[in-house]
Parts: C-alpha cells; sequence; structure tokens
C-alpha cells in the first residue's frame, strides 16, 4: 500500500477575512470566502489530528475493503473485533466468494446487520475473483459496482489503499459540513460534491478523515463541545452549545 506523508496546508490559509458569525450567516457567504475559511478549517484540523491512519486495522486493500464494508452503522471498535478472525478464516477473495454464508455469518455475528454483510462480503469476493484476477479495483465506477460498496466506502479505499484524492461523507462529515456551513444540502453525494468545489484535491482525503476524527472527538450530535472546539470562530453553528 502507498506511503503517503500527512497533508497540512498552507499556514497561509489563517489569514483570514472577518470570520462569519450567525448574523453573518443570513448574508451569503462568497465563494472565495468560503474557500478560504474551509483551507483555515483544514489547516486547524491537520494540527489537531496529523495522522492520516484508518482505525480500521488491516494488512492489505482486501483487508480494508472488507472491514469497511462490515463498518457500515457499526463503530470501529467492534469491526476490529471481528476482523483478526475473519481474515485468518478468509484471507482471500477466492477463499472468501467459496465459504457457505454459515461459515461466514458467525464470525460476524455481532456486529449489526450480520447477515446482509455476510451477503455482500461474499458476492463482493465472488466479483473480485471473476472480474478482477482476485484484486480490488482503484477506481470509483469500479469499486461502486461492487457489492456492498458505495460512494463512501470506494473513497476511503481510494483514499486509503490508493492515494487517490476522496472524500468519505459519513455521519460525522456530514453533520459538521452543515454545521460548518461548508454544504446545506442533506444527501451525502451532493455534499461531497460541494466540499470538492471549496477544496483542492490534495485536501480531500485528509479533510474528510479528520471532519470524521472531529466529529467523534468534540462535535458530537447531540452535545457538541463548542468551547473547546479548535474551529470554534470558523464554525457558524458555535452557538449551538
Ligand atoms: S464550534 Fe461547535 S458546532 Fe462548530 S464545529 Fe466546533 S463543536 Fe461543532
Amino acid at each position: 500500500m502507498p506511503e503517503r506523508a500527512p497533508f497540512v496546508p498552507d499556514a497561509a490559509n489563517e489569514r483570514l477575512p472577518a470570520t462569519p458569525t450567525r448574523a453573518a450567516r443570513r448574508k451569503r457567504e462568497s465563494a472565495q470566502e468560503k474557500r478560504t475559511r474551509a483551507g483555515a478549517i483544514a489547516a486547524r484540523l491537520a494540527r489537531a489530528y496529523p495522522g492520516l491512519e484508518c482505525p480500521l486495522q488491516h494488512k492489505n486493500t482486501f483487508e480494508l475493503l472488507v472491514a469497511v464494508i462490515l463498518s457500515a452503522q457499526c463503530t470501529d471498535a467492534a469491526v476490529n473485533r471481528v476482523t483478526p478472525e475473519l481474515f485468518r478464516r478468509f484471507p482471500t477473495p477466492k477463499i472468501l466468494s467459496q465459504a457457505c454464508l454459515g461459515e461466514v455469518e458467525p464470525v460476524i455475528r455481532t456486529l449489526g446487520l450480520f447477515r446482509a454483510k455476510a451477503r455482500s462480503l461474499k458476492s463482493c469476493a465472488q466479483q473480485l475473483t471473476d472480474e478482477f484476477g482476485g484484486q480490488v479495483p482503484a477506481t470509483m465506477e469500479e469499486l461502486t459496482r461492487l457489492a456492498g460498496v458505495g460512494r463512501k466506502t470506494a473513497n476511503v479505499i481510494l483514499g486509503h489503499a490508493f492515494a487517490k484524492p476522496g472524500i468519505a461523507v459519513d455521519t460525522h462529515c456530514k453533520r459538521l459540513s452543515r454545521r460548518l456551513d461548508l454544504s446545506r444540502r442533506q444527501d451525502p453525494v451532493k455534499i461531497e460534491h460541494d466540499l470538492r468545489r471549496i477544496l483542492p484535491p490534495e485536501e480531500w482525503t485528509g479533510f474528510s478523515h479528520r471532519l470524521i476524527l472531529h466529529g467523534r472527538a468534540v462535535c458530537h450530535a447531540r452535545k457538541p463541545e463548542c468551547k473547546k472546539c479548535i474551529v470554534n470562530e470558523l464554525c457558524p453553528s458555535r452557538e449551538v452549545s
């Protein structure tokens, strides 16, 4: 898997126009002001969360793909508890494709939706074996043809396994993008496109990864800890605390 240095945006991004507040939110922020603010947010998050390691344990791209499919509506910790045994029993797409569902399901039964996930894993492994020579493909178009793989999963794989820029919009990335007023959309695909418009490609993977970390650590769904938030004065929603 290619090694990649963590991206740290230029500190010059910190030179900001006036920070939008609740009052400023009423008048529309220009596209350039939004890009400048997004760059400053990216710079602060990069300093707070410098690493880009994927929290899902894996030793190769196939294992990463399996772990990301399993992570839907589950914590990373829960996935990490089942994958060592899963990877030991089914180390390659071919072996997983030949397994019975009755062999896969017990290994992942502590995860939500385990029956559906077992079916997705087996179908995905079959596709990898039949159509991609047992390799995980490296394009969005090919990845999203695989069972159990949507744009979010594909973007995680592209970013973490192939060092290709991708914005993975999960529940945290969606919530923070909206609170930070970087997107007003509900649809994750539209949020992804909004973020792509205001950030350069080299920031996409790191930015979405860090929004997820910041959402877990500080900007909680129910009770965001705005007082200790490092992007506080760049956030139009900070009063919610
Ligand atoms: S200031 Fe509050 S609402 Fe805004 S990103 Fe930080 S924790 Fe979330």
